[in-house]
């Protein structure tokens, strides 16, 4: 097996200590595997891509020695391919366009799914539009027993989830005609051959969706590890919108110490003074953590 990993940022803004903490978990598992290591830029969120961010990213990913085998791809230079997924799907008859509005959807699981949280989408336009305008394209999950997709995450262990009950038919195209993440991410793996993906567990939830559409579009299913993800005082997820700050470009090793130390590997980040040797013993750690021997290319 040839190993390719990646590291799939959205430019939402400059990369915080969360996000760090996914780019060195996929770099030191690309490393330890002496894979490739590549870095996709996730821009086809229209409304929260930031003009300017994505080259932010990549410049502090360059000053804390995090360097990519692969020029950066760009998601936003990847529209046709999607629109082939998408009539590729269509022509199985596995999508259908859907014409409820955010509100109709929640209207309706107010009536029907009252007795769970989970807001699966009810299938209303399974069988047609109802008289309404298409907005969206959904992907039609699977009832009954095949709903359940069962997959070993390399550090979480073993996960399932019923797409039917706790997901229902997914959105790959969206009202505002933006491609949705589910789609972009399984085409964009497939295409890049990506054996090993290795990111944030706030993902985890979408990992059963991204299985379920790479068969439908019969393309491999790569080995998933899902990393805790980084919370702030209150509990939640560290993210730009609730104060993570931008990483120091100028202080990459003690940044890069305290990520080693949330993923719990054993290593004497003090000792270090450049990154190479840093990024050494930090692979030498993964692997030690991961139960592997580190491999060279
Ligand atoms: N772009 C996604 C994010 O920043 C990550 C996608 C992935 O790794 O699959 O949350």
């Amino acid at each position: 097996m040839t190993y390719r990993g990646r590291f799939a940022p959205s430019p939402t803004g400059p990369l915080h200590f969360g996000s760090l903490v996914s780019a060195l978990a996929s770099w030191l598992d690309a490393r330890a595997h002496g894979g490739t290591w590549l870095v996709r830029i996730e821009d086809i969120d229209g409304p929260r891509t930031v003009p300017g961010a994505a080259e932010e990213i990549l410049t502090t990913l360059d000053h804390f020695g995090m360097h990519a085998d692969e020029p950066p791809l760009w998601q936003s230079h990847r529209i046709a391919r999607y629109q082939e997924a998408l009539e590729q799907l269509k022509a199985t008859g596995l999508i259908y366009p859907c014409g409820c509005t955010r509100k109709e959807i929640a209207d309706s699981l107010l009536h029907t799914h009252a007795r769970n949280t989970t807001l699966a989408y009810p299938g209303t336009c399974r069988n047609g539009l109802h008289g309404k305008p298409a907005r969206a394209w959904r992907l039609r999950v699977p009832d009954g027993d095949t709903a359940v997709i069962t997959f070993e995450d390399r550090w979480q262990g073993k996960q399932t989830q019923n797409l039917a009950t706790e997901v229902g038919d997914f959105v790959l195209k969206r009202a505002d005609d933006q491609w949705a993440y589910q789609l972009a991410v399984v085409v964009d793996d497939a295409d890049a051959n990506i054996t090993h993906i290795v990111r944030g567990a706030d993902l985890m939830d979408s990992t059963a969706r991204q299985i379920y559409l790479q068969r439908c579009l019969d393309v491999p299913t790569p080995a998933y590890l899902h990393v805790p993800v980084v919370t702030n005082d209150q509990g939640e997820k560290l993210s730009k919108q609730n104060g993570a700050t931008a990483l120091d470009n100028d202080k990459p090793l003690e940044t890069l110490g305290a990520a080693a130390r949330h993923l719990g590997l054993e290593m004497g980040v003090e000792e270090h003074t450049t990154l190479d040797s840093f990024h050494a013993a930090a692979t030498a750690a993964w692997a030690k953590h991961m139960g592997m021997r580190v491999q060279r290319n």
